[in-house]
């Protein structure tokens, strides 16, 4: 069995922003020559995420109203917020997920027709990674 790790870095302008990241996953996989096996995509900080599904504009303007609403961004609203501010990113990291696994079948991310692979940052501004991890044959 073979195994290939590689980080992707990120370090958005906007404090949230769901960034596509099919393309860099699948560069992953064709790096690693792995045709046959599982491929494994997380954020590697506690206020980011990453999920799989549609790129669409609306439905990710859809996420982040959606996500406003169940944890608002609040300075003193949040008991996590002593000395930090990030305690609605903690939540909405949660909800979003920690990370994905997709099939890798003749060398390529078996994802559905729609299916699209998204980092989603909820407390952006300096530099974040993710973790890529394959392995197979
Ligand atoms: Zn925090």
């Amino acid at each position: 069995m073979k195994s290939y790790r590689k980080e992707l870095w990120f370090n958005t302008h906007s404090r949230y922003e769901f960034v596509h990241i099919t393309r860099e996953v699948q560069e992953a996989v064709r790096e690693s020559g792995i045709r046959e096996g599982l491929c494994l995509v997380n954020a590697m900080h506690i206020t980011a995420s990453v999920f799989i599904n549609d790129n669409e504009s609306g439905l990710h303007r859809d996420y982040m109203e959606w996500l406003e609403k169940l944890a608002p961004f609040s300075e003193k609203g949040y008991h996590h917020n002593g000395g930090e501010d990030n305690g609605d990113a903690h939540l909405k990291r949660q909800i979003m997920g920690r990370e994905v696994v997709i099939a890798v079948t003749d060398g390529k991310l078996d994802l559905g027709p729609w299916e699209a692979v998204f980092y989603g940052e909820f407390d952006g501004r300096r530099r974040k990674r993710v973790l890529v991890k394959i392995i197979g044959e």
